[in-house]
Parts: structure tokens; C-alpha cells; sequence
């Protein structure tokens, strides 16, 4: 039996926290491809529902593999600090099939019809759609506000009695625009608001807004926690475990959005390797806005571990490094970007990110081809602008790819 509480380090915590037997005698957490599991007696049965047995009952509510990488992960968000009581912080995660499906038990557990969320303007595409346009419909709306003004966001809530969820992505996709955590929560608690917090782009080795009372944390753990990218997945994590156990447990189940043995299987073995990937991903990357910044072809690079960038002091103050993601645009506009992209021989055009090869994509003629011109550019989404993920190659492989890419684009 291991002992979760005793790790000194991240690394091991990544590499042991979950696994609390080795079910008979494997190594590694199995594959259960199982949809049910048996009951010893009516007894047990009945304790399995109550919680008093922590067994397994039916593939939708979980299964070993998942309650493993739910462990995990819980134990990543909480490692290495105690709350203002000095005691370790709980925290329970519930695995999803995306991290869609996270976000989705998230806004339907905390809101009711009439309540209202406020956050940023800069948010994953999906996130803005499920918020802008479904839950809308199910009489829950969004107030944007410009959540580095920490006076408007204030405002926003003083005027709006409704409010009461502040939702925050920072660094946020794909504008990599951070916000302040600790100065939110802080701002949200004084007016009882819940808050949560996409930690995607950061990962519990950058960033933990646990550490700043944050109530939930959400990720798609398709991106740098699989770090391969060989399966879509989510976490929901909440230090309300009593909430987390119940209301959270009772919408995942019913909305059927839970994962599998087997994409549990890869995240879990991906998570292993998350601190000496991210060190080497956090390494190239400063490198590469090095080398962009001083490239003919490009106009601006955004990376928030630039002191040029408008949030480099929001992002030192809450992450240990500025991460793997940055943007830049190209001075020849759309047309050079195609260029580019299509003289790439070593680095990857695809859309997700955080994995062990370096992606790139164009966000005006792919991701956010169907938003008005105008909208987008008002976030900075520029027909010029390319979204880069930088991989764990050799960095002298990525730099030699880019620049001939660039040459003449
Ligand atoms: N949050 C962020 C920041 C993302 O980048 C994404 C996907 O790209 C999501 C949430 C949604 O995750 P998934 O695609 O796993 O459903």
C-alpha cells in the first residue's frame, strides 16, 4: 500500500500519487474493460451506493484506472502548500470524457435558471460557445468584463446581484492574456461568489490556484497532463468534497460524461513524465520567443515571460515559468502565415497543444474562421497571428524548421 501524504517531491507525487495497490500484482493500474462490477453480498451492494465501500459499481461512475488519474491529478493541485488553517488542502476530482464534459458539470452543478457568470473576455472557443450560446437558453448568462481591471470586475459585480460564478482561464487560449488569480478570489469571496479556474495552458507544475482559494479547477487533460496527445479528456477538481461527492458526482453520472479505462490508462502513464517534460517545454519555449523576437519576418511575439508582455508581472507572480504557449504575427499578414506554414518540415500544423512535438495553427483560417473579422481582432486575433505550442525536440531542430519556414514568408 502506498502512502499518498509523503512525497518531498512533484516528480514522485506525479509518478506514485493514486496507485494505492497493485491490483493482482500488475506493476500498472490495468485496463478495466468492464461495464459492471459484482457484489460479494447485498451488504456490499448497498454500501457501494452509500460510499461506505469506495468499490467500483458500473463503468459510467468510474473505475479503478480513472479514480487512479482522479487521485493524481487531486494530489498535483495540492501538492507542497497548506491552507490559512495550516492544513493540507482536500481536494476530489472527477475524470470526464473531455474537458467539455468537465466544463459542462461545472457550470450545471454550481447554477440555476437566473444566475450569471462573469469572466474574461478571452476564453477557449468551446468555452465561449457553451457560455455565449447553450446556457443562455437554460436562462444562464455571462458578463464579460475586462478581468485584468480589477475595478471593473468590481463594478461588474456590485451591479449584478446574480452573479455567481467568477470563471477565469489564465493564461487564456489563445490570446495567452493572464489575470490576476489571488486578486479575484479574493474579490469574488468578498462578494460570495464561487470562482473556478481553467488551469489548462499552466498545469499544477506552473500554477496552482488551489494555493489561492480557488473553489474548483478544471482541465482538458488531452493537452500537457496526457502530454502525447493519444486521448481527449477532462477533470473537474473542487475542495468541497462533500459538494464534489454529491451535486458534482450526481451531474457527471447522469450526464454521462465520464472517461475510460483505457484514456485514463494513457493519461496516468503521460502524467508521470508532466515535470521533466514541462521543464524542457518551459526551456525550448524561452528560446524560441528569443529567436522570434529578433526574426525580420515577424511583427510581435505575445509570451507573457517576455518582460515587453502587458502580463508579464500578472504571470511571474502566480507561475513558476510562463509555460510552452505563445503567439506570434507575421508582417505579411494571412498570405505569409500560409506560406509558413506550409514550408514547416519538422514542426506539426494541427490545432491542440501540449504535446512532446511542437504545434502550430492559424487561428484566422482555421479556429476562429467562422468570427467576424472585426470581433476577432478586437481580442487580437489578427489575420497574421499563429498559435505555437513548443514541443520537447532539440531546440536547435525547432529553431532550424522555423526559420527556414520563415525565410521569404
Ligand atoms: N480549455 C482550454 C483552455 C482548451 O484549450 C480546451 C481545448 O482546446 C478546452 C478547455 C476543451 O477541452 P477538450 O477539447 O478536451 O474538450
Amino acid at each position: 500500500m502506498k502512502n499518498n501524504n509523503t512525497y518531498k517531491g512533484f516528480g514522485t507525487t506525479a509518478i506514485h500519487a493514486g496507485l494505492n495497490e497493485h491490483i493482482a500484482n500488475a506493476h500498472l493500474t490495468p485496463i478495466f474493460a468492464t461495464s459492471t462490477y459484482t457484489f460479494d453480498n447485498a451488504t456490499q451492494a448497498r454500501q457501494r451506493f452509500t460510499g461506505e465501500d469506495a468499490g467500483s459499481i458500473y463503468g459510467r461512475f468510474g473505475s479503478p484506472s480513472i479514480t487512479e488519474v482522479e487521485n493524481k491529478i487531486a494530489a498535483l493541485e495540492t501538492y507542497g502548500f497548506v491552507n490559512s488553517s495550516g492544513n493540507k488542502v482536500a481536494a476530489k476530482g472527477i475524470m470526464h470524457s473531455s474537458g467539455m464534459g468537465a466544463l459542462t458539470t461545472l457550470f450545471l452543478s454550481t447554477l440555476q435558471k437566473g444566475d450569471k457568470i462573469l469572466s474574461h473576455f478571452s476564453l477557449y472557443g468551446g468555452t465561449q460557445e457553451i457560455t455565449n450560446k447553450l446556457l443562455p437558453e437554460l436562462g444562464i448568462e455571462i458578463v464579460i468584463a475586462d478581468l485584468r481591471d480589477l475595478q471593473k470586475a468590481e463594478d461588474a459585480i456590485k451591479n449584478d446581484s446574480t452573479i455567481k460564478l467568477l470563471y477565469i482561464e489564465t493564461p487564456a487560449n489563445p490570446t495567452l492574456q493572464c489575470v490576476d488569480i489571488e486578486a479575484l478570489v479574493h474579490l469574488a469571496k468578498k462578494y460570495n461568489l464561487k470562482t473556478a479556474c481553467d488551469n489548462t495552458f499552466a498545469t499544477p507544475y506552473l500554477q496552482q490556484p488551489f494555493k489561492y482559494g480557488v473553489d474548483f479547477i478544471m482541465h482538458s487533460t488531452t493537452k500537457f497532463l496526457n502530454g502525447h496527445g493519444t486521448a481527449i479528456g477532462g477533470i473537474l477538481l473542487g475542495t468541497d468534497v462533500e459538494f464534489m461527492n454529491t451535486k458534482a458526482t450526481k451531474w457527471h453520472r447522469l450526464l454521462g460524461a465520464n472517461s475510460n479505462g483505457f484514456d485514463a490508462f494513457l493519461l496516468s502513464n503521460g502524467i508521470k513524465t508532466l515535470e521533466v517534460r514541462m521543464e524542457r517545454h518551459c526551456h525550448n519555449a524561452t528560446e524560441v520567443a528569443a529567436f522570434l523576437q529578433h526574426n525580420n519576418a515577424v511583427a510581435i511575439v505575445n509570451y507573457h515571460g517576455l518582460p515587453t508582455h502587458p502580463d508579464y508581472y500578472t504571470a511571474s507572480k502566480q507561475m513558476n515559468h510562463a509555460g510552452a504557449l505563445m503567439s506570434f504575427e507575421l508582417k505579411g499578414g494571412y498570405q505569409a502565415c500560409t506560406t509558413f506554414l506550409d514550408k514547416l518540415q519538422l514542426c506539426t500544423h494541427a490545432v491542440s497543444l501540449g504535446t512532446t512535438d511542437t504545434l502550430l495553427t492559424h487561428p484566422a483560417s482555421t479556429t476562429h474562421y467562422g468570427v467576424p473579422t472585426a470581433e476577432r481582432e478586437q481580442y487580437g486575433i489578427t489575420d497574421g497571428l499563429i498559435r505555437l505550442s513548443v514541443g520537447i525536440e532539440n531546440i536547435q531542430d525547432i529553431l532550424a524548421d522555423l526559420e527556414q519556414a520563415l525565410y521569404n514568408s
